[in-house]
């Protein structure tokens, strides 16, 4: 396999995934690298099916091994919400600004020992006959009561890491890649990425 196609257009997702697979020796790249790629509705349930959609549907179209990551931030004192709908919390022209103001507002006198909450990834392989697998990773935190650094992308500045007493905002992202939800689900889709190379790759 020469390239890994990850199937977004989230540039701190691309930054995170092409980080942490830097050892690997495969080129990687995004749906910002490749024109005329098709849009994915993302209507499934669970980060898993939300994350296989991704995978299978640009596979089919490139011909290429690909990568599908779906993921978001389940609130305990929200039933889970946003989950599956934590890019458009705040409606279809959302922003990561606009998100974060949604959430405190929602989360407005909540105790801190109830803003318990966890950031969820899903990551699928595919390749132009079939879905590979799904494999998942997630990430404890408690949600603050406002907005704490600048690092890292779309709730970050208000998940507090309990271990460090500092959200993902504030903490270097060489910390952020030993602890988060998608590194934890790298990590299973690389050993799955291996056996499926054994597997595919002619001698
Ligand atoms: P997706 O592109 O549908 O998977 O959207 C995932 C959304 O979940 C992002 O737009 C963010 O709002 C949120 N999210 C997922 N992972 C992270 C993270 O590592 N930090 C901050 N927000 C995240």
């Amino acid at each position: 396999m020469k390239e890994l196609l990850i199937a977004t257009r989230n540039k701190g997702k691309v930054r995170e995934i092409a980080d942490l697979l830097s050892s690997c020796g495969i080129k990687v790249t995004s749906l910002l690298d490749h024109a005329n790629m098709p849009d994915i509705i993302e209507d499934g349930t669970t980060f898993r099916a939300n994350a296989a959609k991704k995978a299978v549907v640009i596979a089919r179209h490139t011909g290429l091994a690909v990568m599908g990551e779906d993921s978001g931030l389940e609130v305990d004192a929200l039933g889970g919400r946003p989950g599956v709908y934590s890019a458009r919390y705040s409606g279809e022209d959302a922003t990561d600004a606009s998100n974060n103001a949604l959430l405190l507002k929602e989360l407005a006198g909540v105790p801190h020992d109830k803003r318990t909450a966890r950031y969820r990834s899903a990551i699928a392989l595919a390749d132009k006959d079939s879905l590979v697998d799904v494999v998942e990773g997630s990430c404890e935190g408690i949600i603050t009561t406002e907005l704490r650094g600048s690092n890292g992308f779309g709730y970050d500045p208000l998940f507090l890491i309990p271990a460090h007493q500092r959200t993902f905002g504030e903490l270097d992202l060489a910390v952020k890649q030993t602890m988060s939800h998608r590194a934890m689900a790298l990590r299973a889709f690389l050993k799955l990425l291996e056996n499926y190379l054994v597997r595919t790759q002619k001698p």
